[in-house]
This record gives C-alpha cells, structure tokens and sequence, in this order.
C-alpha cells in the first residue's frame, strides 16, 4: 500500500514536473504554506484585491461610494471600445512576482490559481458571456517561451466559468516593438492595426459576446486594439478580464504590456 502511493507520487512528478507542489509554497515567494493556492503570511495583506465600489466601465475602484453606474474620470476623459474591463487584483509586489513567475519562468501551474481570483472579478460579466479568448503572442515570443500567458489564463477562467474557449481566434498580423519604455500614446500607434481574427473563425466571432483575457491591464493600448479587431469581424460585445491591473497613478513606463 505504502509503495503504491510512492509509486504514484513518483509517477506523478515525472509526469509533471512543473506541477507539482510539494511541500506547498506561497504563490508569490517561496515560503512554505500549510495549503497549495495559497499566500503567506507576508504576500497576504501585500496583494491588493479589487473590489466594489469600482468604475462600472474601467474596474477602477473608487475610495468611498459614489452610487450606481457611477464613471471614473478615465472612463469619461477616454471611453474605451470595450464594455467593461475587470482585473483581480491591483499590480503591486506579490501580483507582479506571480505575473512574472507565470510569463518569464515558465510557471504555468500558477495560472489556475490566478484564474480563481478572476472568476470572483468577473463575476458580473460571466452571464453575459460566449466565449473566451485570449490576447495572442507575437509568433517569434511564442516559439521562444512555448506558451502565451494570457491563453494559459484564459483556459483556466474559461474552465472555471464554464464558457467556451477559443486560444486562437485573434492573430498578429504586424510585428509589434516591445511596449516597455513607451508612453500611453506611443503604445495606441504600437499595438494598432496589429491584430485580426483568423477569416476562418469569424463565424465563431459574429454575434458573440467576448470575454478577452490577458494578465495584465497596463494602459489598455493592446486591449483596446485587439476589441476593435474583434468588433470588425461582428463580435457584438467586448468585455476584457485581467489578473492585474496597473492602477491610475501607478503607472511606469517599464511596464510590460503583453507582447
Ligand atoms: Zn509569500
């Protein structure tokens, strides 16, 4: 009996190396947790969930309650193609550390975790939904890491949601300078014109309503292209879903939009 499990737990761990945490680890650093998907004791009160009162169109929150459907000042000042956008969290430390862990070394076993805490954000755009797709990686990036970040995220919510998912709907059609060092401005001319949806998926698009997934909401340059692309091939709604969300004021230019 005890080999048995042995036996499983070795198998196990060849089979998926990168999966399995054993003993449990914080999601954020490496300190030891009593349970897997969790934080510690230092991550916890570091990672700042978004929650309500927020912008009704940007997720934004606000510090006290302004009433129902009220804008915040970047939603009025800019509005956006798509609907609503929703993040989980705000980017700072612990997020930042699990979004990089995600994209730069290779921790796919994260992004069902972070999916999690993008069910309870996007709670209010899930009824309204049909299909979930993510942000596409530029090819180049794509064969160099081997997987997208956001297609990783989007799997995850969509499975969790119980909604459709398609990792490929949206493709580049233009290379793309990396966003890091480059203003809001200069991110809008970067990312426009950069996608489209595949002509053979159109007619999986037409009609829909979209959830579009990335890990994170910087100055919404490339979300806002990608919606335009999907509004021109019918998609009749747009709502964009994040993990984390550079907050107004928090942003810096070295940020990475997804690319
Ligand atoms: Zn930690």
């Amino acid at each position: 009996m005890r080999s048995g499990i042995w036996k499983d737990y070795a198998t196990a761990c060849l089979q998926w190396p990168g999966t399995i945490l054993f003993p449990p680890v914080c999601l954020a650093c490496h300190d030891h947790v009593v349970r897997p998907g969790t934080l510690c004791a230092g991550c916890w009160p570091a990672m700042r969930f978004l929650e309500k009162p927020w912008c009704e169109v940007m997720g934004t929150p606000f510090g006290h309650d302004m009433g129902e459907g009220f804008l915040s000042a970047e939603a009025i000042a800019n509005p956006p193609p798509f609907a609503r956008a929703r993040a989980a969290v705000g980017y700072t430390g612990p997020a930042r550390r699990m979004v990089q862990q995600l994209k730069f070394h290779d921790r796919t076993d994260l992004a069902p975790w972070m999916a999690r805490w993008m069910l309870r954000a996007a709670g209010e755009l899930i009824p309204d939904a049909d299909l979930v797709v993510p942000i596409p990686l530029h090819r180049g990036r794509f064969l160099r890491r081997r997987f997208n970040q956001s297609a990783e995220l989007a799997r995850a919510f969509a499975r969790l949601a119980g909604l459709p998912f398609d990792p490929v709907a949206v493709e580049r059609i233009k290379g793309t300078r990396r966003q890091v060092g480059l203003g809001a401005r200069e991110r809008q001319d970067n990312v426009r014109g950069a996608f489209r949806v595949r002509p053979e998926k159109e007619i999986a698009v037409a009609g829909r309503r979209v959830v579009l997934v990335d890990d994170v909401y910087t100055t919404g340059a490339t979300v806002s292209s990608v919606t335009r692309a999907l509004k021109r091939a019918g998609a009749r709604n747009v709502d964009v879903l994040t993990f984390a969300r550079v907050l107004p004021g928090d942003f810096r230019p070295e940020d990475a939009d997804t690319i």
